[in-house]
């Protein structure tokens, strides 16, 4: 495997300018973190469906952890999976979360909005050689990977590693399509603000990983990396399902040249089956809590009670949270939402 040259080229975000950083905030610089750089947490729904119970929690958490502190928060909506997106959902989801009591600085942003920022990372990537085309079906993967088990991802066998950039041109001109892949060349082990210490074996979990679709546009990990560190974002609350994109993540950063948050990855809401939460369990919908009448403050003192922040739940507004707010009494399981849980909030889960 060719060794890649590294931070050779470093990404300049110009933080003017339509598709840039949200208006009426102060202007930020994401190359390097000055100290006196404020707490900057952020809220990131997808517009793929509608926000349910296990994305408040997370929300909540994220926003407290924030503010708490006397921090910034941050919104984006993640669109640019343009398949699966809803219309009116992006709407949807900021009504949501005023509805719960969670607010947010400056202008919401959205990805749809700033491809140029995820194409100008790209080519910084591709300038250091640190990427390459991919013509991999997803067959043709599962054929020539070895079997995952239950649970695991398919690792990516290399099959295409040995291209490089320039390699693009020619099956452009053949009129192939291709992904654009990050070599995974080292792990970076990382602490977890919630979860602890990871040690994330990438190369054998996941292999090389896609930051360009073939289809075109930003792949998940790419456009987080680009969007996070441009909003400044200096912590990231999610939920620990996403704690295997963390290491990939990490690489871009460094790839990028850019100040990578924390991240504290909370554990997820589950059905009484401990699956996690989802169409089977009822509608939790956030929508459906509100149209049927659920008080917002009767669903945040459940998930605060849920995070141990209360005793019992009892209806309480996220701001008179605040001082109770502690990151480390969560408990480490998922939290399992009864449909017992549900009616005592005023709310019967048709299924
Ligand atoms: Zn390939």
């Amino acid at each position: 495997m060719p060794t890649a040259p590294r931070r050779k080229m470093a990404l300049a975000f110009a933080p003017e300018g339509p598709s840039s950083v949200a208006q009426g905030g102060s202007p930020v610089r994401s190359c390097a973190m000055p100290s006196h750089l404020q707490f900057t947490g952020r809220l990131a729904p997808s517009p793929t469906g509608a926000q349910h119970v296990g994305n408040a929690r997370t929300y909540l958490v994220a926003w407290l952890s924030a503010r708490a502190r006397g921090g910034a928060v941050k919104l984006r909506i993640e669109d640019i999976d343009s398949p699966r997106i809803k219309m009116g959902a992006a709407e949807q989801a900021m009504h949501d979360l005023r509805w719960l009591g969670l607010d947010w600085d400056g202008e919401p942003v959205v990805q749809t909005q700033r491809l140029s920022h995820y194409e100008a990372a790209l080519d910084v990537l591709k300038q250091n050689e640190l990427i390459y085309p991919c013509t991999c079906t997803r067959s043709d993967i599962a054929s020539a990977a070895s079997a995952p088990h239950a649970g695991e991802e398919v690792t990516y066998p290399g099959t295409c590693a040995y291209r490089c950039v320039a390699d693009a041109q020619k099956l452009h001109d053949e009129g192939r399509s291709f992904a654009w892949r990050f070599r995974v060349a080292e792990n970076v082990p990382f602490t977890d603000l919630f979860a602890g210490e990871h040690h994330i074996d990438l190369k054998h979990a996941g292999g090389d990983f896609v930051v360009w679709k073939n289809r075109g546009g930003p792949a998940y990990q790419l456009a987080v990396v680009v969007d996070d560190a441009a909003m400044g974002v200096t912590e990231v609350v999610r939920g620990d399902d996403l704690i295997p994109s963390t290491p990939r993540q990490l690489l871009l950063y460094r790839a990028l040249n850019l100040t990578s948050p924390q991240f504290a990855h909370v554990p997820l809401v589950v059905g009484e089956d401990g699956r996690r939460l989802a169409k089977r369990h009822g509608d939790t919908r956030l929508s459906a809590l509100r149209d049927a009448g659920v008080k917002p403050e009767a669903l945040v003192g459940l998930l605060a009670w849920s995070c141990d922040w209360l005793d019992r739940p009892e209806p309480i507004s996220p701001r008179e949270l605040l001082p109770r707010f502690r990151l480390e009494s969560i408990p480490a399981q998922p939290f399992v939402l009864t449909a017992e849980l549900l009616r005592q909030i005023g709310y019967s889960a048709a299924t």
